[in-house]
């Protein structure tokens, strides 16, 4: 077992530095600590990520899909290996710690089990996976789907707002679209597991006072585009009880998502993020309205009765209004749970050196959700902040993130012993 007592403050200074050494790496045009996937800031700091993994007495390879993989040679080198990981790129005016914590707590726990004196048997491989958030080509999760073998040829076709295609954008940073696409990691070795530390980013854990969350489930992602038809009208002189008005509606139908968030059995959300309305007039009764929604959960029963309920209200109430309604649906993400293996060990690991914890699900997607296509996959999340992320204000204390990176080097060392169940290899 790991003594974290004498370790964990100055763990938590050097992961206090690293965080904040990386962060000087930004895009400083642009609000908070922005450093987008293909920027200058991102390939800058990539080569400081390489360094840092290097110092950590890792061998550092990039790998044909962008990843940058630092090994830890283990005793045993047929054993399949463990990875851990996470990502550096950061949304637009994002923070500081969203995926950072699982790159650099991940070389803090090879610091640790150096520094206890404990070798793996198994490889463990530290990734930096290449382009997580989010990007201007609606793609994210870019290297963890490469290497999952989920990139297809028409992914490289799509376009950002200037016209330029995300193939283009791959070519710039000096990367072989046909190349990224031959990159699936599994037609070379299998994995025995991928566990990602990553911040919680909501309030959860801070709210309840406990230093650690283990991840049941990765949340699904059902995605709406509903467009309303009404009729166009003078605004001064068609009667109130006499009009086909889209944007109305569109506002009952807002309301309408919310309550279905509302009204989930477990954690359930629903947002309304865009309404557009075509008319461009101030006097006109608008006539057509397109309304963007999106609603999570990792309650797959629940959320895959979504669609049906929410076209049962939607229309209904439009219908009242006299205005069409078409529905254009999309799965963004199944829910991915974690392995229970994982979650298990990861529990006992917390246990074992005396961290509390709660089992928590993940609103947020992560590249371990592709990860899990490879492998057993389980994540542990420490707090975030009053729950901000995606912000400048994003923050998690040092101390904490230490925290965290002690239970990841301990679930490290348990999965390592752990054989596989026939179960994971179904
Ligand atoms: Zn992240």
């Amino acid at each position: 077992m790991l003594d974290l007592t004498v370790q964990s403050q100055e763990a938590a200074d050097r992961l206090g530095d690293g965080i904040l050494e990386l962060a000087k790496y930004r895009e400083t045009a642009r609000p908070g600590w922005t450093r987008e996937v293909f920027s200058e800031a991102y390939r800058e700091s990539r080569q400081w990520v390489s360094g840092r993994m290097a110092a950590a007495g890792l061998e550092v390879q990039v790998d044909s899909a962008g990843n940058i993989v630092g090994r830890l040679a283990g005793t045993d080198p047929k054993a399949p290996a463990l990875v851990t990981g996470s990502h550096t790129d950061t949304v637009d005016g994002g923070g500081r710690f969203d995926g950072v914590v699982g790159v650099l707590g991940a070389l803090e726990a090879v610091q640790l089990l150096r520094e206890s004196g404990q070798r793996l048997s198994r490889d463990l491989l530290v990734v930096d996976f290449l382009g997580e958030e989010s990007n201007a080509f609606g793609l994210s999760c870019l290297g963890s789907r490469a290497i999952a073998g989920e990139l297809t040829p028409a992914d490289f076709d799509r376009q950002d707002y200037r016209g330029a295609s995300l193939g283009q954008a791959y070519r710039d940073f000096g990367l072989d679209p046909a190349a990224v696409l031959q990159t699936r990691w599994a037609r070379t070795a299998p994995l025995h597991a991928f566990i990602e530390l990553h911040i919680e980013q909501g309030p959860t854990l801070e709210q309840r006072q406990l230093p650690l969350g283990i991840v049941t489930a990765i949340t699904g992602i059902e995605r709406l585009v509903a467009t309303f038809t009404g009729s166009p009208d003078h605004a001064g002189t068609r009667p109130m009880n006499d009009r086909k008005d889209a944007m109305v509606a569109a506002a009952e139908a807002v309301l309408s998502v919310r309550r279905e968030g509302c009204g989930a059995p477990n954690h359930g959300v629903a947002t309304t993020t865009r309404i557009e309305s075509e008319s461009r007039s101030p006097n006109v009764v608008p006539s057509l309205v397109r309304m963007t929604s999106e609603v999570r959960s990792v309650d797959t029963a629940w959320l895959s009765g979504v669609r049906g309920r929410l076209a049962e209200e939607i229309l209904a109430n439009a219908r009242n209004l006299g205005v069409d309604v078409e529905f254009d649906w999309t799965t963004d993400n199944t829910v991915v749970h974690a392995h229970p293996r994982i979650h298990d060990v990861a529990a006992a690991a917390a246990d074992a050196i005396g961290i509390p914890w709660m089992p928590i699900p993940s609103g947020a997607t992560h590249d371990a959700v592709h990860m899990a296509a490879l492998a057993p996959m389980g994540m542990i999340f420490v707090p975030s902040r009053a729950g901000k992320s995606h912000c400048p204000e994003e923050w998690t204390d040092f101390a904490d993130i230490a925290t965290g990176v002690g239970a990841l080097a301990q679930t490290l060392t348990l999965l390592d012993r752990t054989e596989p169940s026939p179960a994971d290899l179904t």
